[in-house]
């Protein structure tokens, strides 16, 4: 009998050491193959103008007064939306192409549009960040605040320089319009009315089921390192 109490003292023991340690919030999650790719950010110190420079922006605009910029509709951005494509073809000029002849319909002005677009070795601009785009949550904030990111994952490109560009990006667009990283938000954040999934899965990958988590989290804290190095 007493053995038997002694064993079960034991097993309680040990699955509760086992809940502590595996289930406690201070276990590391399984790191994502880009975290390892990429490494930690380097402390150095770097000007706002040579962070602009790293992250190669292109501008391709879509023409003034035409598909999504047909109404002239100015913003001043106090947030930072982040998407990614789902689209497994195109690459960021393919969809700079799509834009410009007003290829992709939807939104309030019946054609989407958003600022950048990101892939691994360049960024391609579509509309001015003093103007909304249409790509999260129709006259929402998500919207008429922010200023909108599109991430590609088309094949052969690589996943984590895309993120790396992106975090760059991000950092960089957070210096020059004062916006916090708290403002750095997925397009989760922003609720579409009347959809029976009001907050999309997106961008999908840096969602853990579907929501923020700590994959998210991850890429938030590699935006904050990069803003952190800039010094003016
Ligand atoms: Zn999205």
């Amino acid at each position: 009998m007493k053995s038997r109490l002694t064993l079960w003292v034991l097993l309680l023991c040990s699955s509760l050491l086992f809940s502590c340690t595996t289930s406690g919030g201070r276990t590391p999650r399984k790191a994502k193959a880009w975290e390892s790719a990429l490494g930690s950010v380097p402390k150095t110190k770097i000007s706002p103008q040579q962070l602009s420079k790293s992250v190669n922006v292109r501008r391709s605009y879509i023409p003034r007064g035409r598909y999504g910029r047909r109404k002239h509709r100015p913003m001043k951005p106090t947030y930072i939306t982040i998407h990614s494509t789902q689209n497994y073809t195109g690459d960021a000029w393919a969809h700079a192409k799509a834009l410009r002849r007003g290829a992709l319909r939807g939104g309030t002005i019946g054609y989407l549009c958003w600022h950048f677009t990101v892939q691994d070795d360049v960024v391609v601009q579509h509309i001015p960040t003093s103007e909304r785009g249409e790509h999260a949550d129709f006259d929402g904030p998500g919207n008429r605040k922010s200023i909108a990111i599109e991430m590609c994952e088309h094949r052969g490109n690589s996943q984590a320089q895309t993120l790396e560009r992106t975090a760059k990006l991000t950092a960089s667009l957070m210096y020059h319009h004062k916006i916090p990283l708290s403002h750095v938000v997925p397009h989760y954040h922003w609720p579409r009315a009347g959809y029976s999934t009001p907050h999309k899965n997106c961008p999908h990958y840096l969602l853990d089921n579907g929501r923020p988590g700590p994959t998210w989290e991850w890429f938030k804290r590699r935006v904050g390192e990069h803003y952190k190095r800039i010094s003016a």
